[in-house]
């Protein structure tokens, strides 16, 4: 077997080796404690954790420390709270969590990254490798732009890429300005009485309410002609979740109501939330009902930077890959990679995981780890790129 062979073999196993030990976001110590051991086999100049949680920080320099651009990649550490089947080839170890939006590949080509940095370090300046926690809860790189050990890592330059089904294989996919929709989770909680089925007259339930919003809440959807402003309704319940299955015998007294509001501008996000919180509030107080409005998961736009997008046209162009420009503007789903951008200058990209290829977040993913490779390849170009600028 020749040397990249077995350079992509060894990293292959890795990542499967990642994939049997998923963890939910926020509590990604067995992976970080894996990819340290992996990276202080590299000979970083220096490795930071515990960043906003379980992040971890290898700080690869030029070796004589010739000053330049600081240049960070990031990937990510948490899997998602989903079933796997024992029948993958490398199978979740842990119920209900599994590797269902590929950051065991990512994890995996910043770990090839490192092998070679080993081989040839930066020129001048510096190359961070970034393992951030809780990306999929949106916590997670707020929670890093709260610590003051990460602010001080400040790159010039962050970059990220996201493997994509959907979209040929090896396809670079990017665009400058914004690149992944803005979200948020709304829960709306309605509350009025309980009483006797029987006489139901006596109690107040939500029931009316809660059909009144939920047809309310998609149509606020139509709103924008061209833009995206889509609330789904994700989840609704009658009747208190806390003691298990209603009874026929009880008019509930209480009701929820999950939606996820997308947006391609944050101040559309902020115009809808407003909207949402009013029409719950209205809704209720004409069914005599309490309400609350609770706000989860929010992740701002990610916006790319115009200079970072080209960097990546200009590497994905040496090594031949096609560059595509999303057909969606932007794609409708969220990335926390969006208060990074906000933070300093950078861009992410997608890497085409092939046309047919599973969807991300579904029971059949698994990342495609023919994009090893070409994602170790890439991402050494922009570096290069970034710090010659
Ligand atoms: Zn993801």
């Amino acid at each position: 077997m020749s040397e990249p062979d077995k350079f992509i073999e060894e990293l292959t196993d890795f990542r499967h080796r990642l994939h049997r030990q998923p963890e939910l976001s926020g509590q990604e110590v067995k992976t970080a404690a894996i990819m340290k051991q992996f990276l202080a086999e590299r000979g970083p100049r220096e490795m930071i954790e515990g960043l906003g949680g379980h992040g971890l920080a290898a700080v690869f320099s030029a070796p004589d420390n010739r000053p330049g651009p600081v240049v960070m990649l990031r990937a990510e550490l948490d899997a998602l709270p989903l079933d796997e089947s024992p029948d993958s080839p490398w199978p979740s170890e842990h119920l209900g969590c599994a590797h269902k939006c590929g950051h065991d590949g990512h994890m995996a080509i910043l770990a090839g990254v490192a092998c070679r940095l080993q081989k040839s370090p930066p020129s001048c300046g510096s190359i961070i490798l970034l393992f951030q926690p809780a990306e999929e809860t949106g916590a997670g790189a707020a929670a890093l732009l709260a610590d003051p050990n990460f602010r001080a890592l400040k790159p010039d330059w962050i970059f990220a890429l996201h493997n994509l089904p959907g979209h040929p294989a090896w396809n670079i996919l990017t665009r400058p300005g914004a690149f992944a929709a803005a979200s948020v989770g709304v829960k709306i909680h309605l509350r009025g009485s309980t009483c006797h089925a029987a006489y139901p007259e006596q109690g107040n339930s939500p029931d009316l309410a809660m059909a009144e919003l939920v047809m309310g809440l998609v149509n606020l959807s139509d709103d924008a002609d061209e833009a995206l402003a889509l609330v789904t309704v994700v989840h609704a319940r009658l009747g208190d979740g806390r003691f298990g299955e209603a009874g026929f015998g009880i008019s509930p007294g209480e009701a929820e109501i999950m939606s996820t509001i997308r947006a391609d501008q944050d101040e559309v996000l902020q115009h809808l939330k407003a909207k949402t919180a009013d029409l719950a509030r209205e809704i209720s107080m004409n069914h005599g009902l309490k309400c609350e409005v609770e706000y989860c998961e929010e992740f701002p736009v990610t916006m790319n930077d115009a200079e970072a997008v080209e960097i990546i046209r200009q590497a994905a162009q040496e090594l031949n890959l096609e560059v595509e420009s999303p057909g969606e503007s932007p794609f409708h789903w969220s990335e926390d990679f969006g208060f990074l951008t906000a933070w300093t200058s950078g861009a992410m990209f997608g890497l085409g995981a092939g046309t047919r290829y599973p969807a991300l977040h579904g029971p059949d993913f698994d990342f495609n780890d023919d994009l090893i490779f070409p994602g170790i390849q890439i991402l050494e170009r922009i570096c290069r790129r970034s710090l010659s600028r």
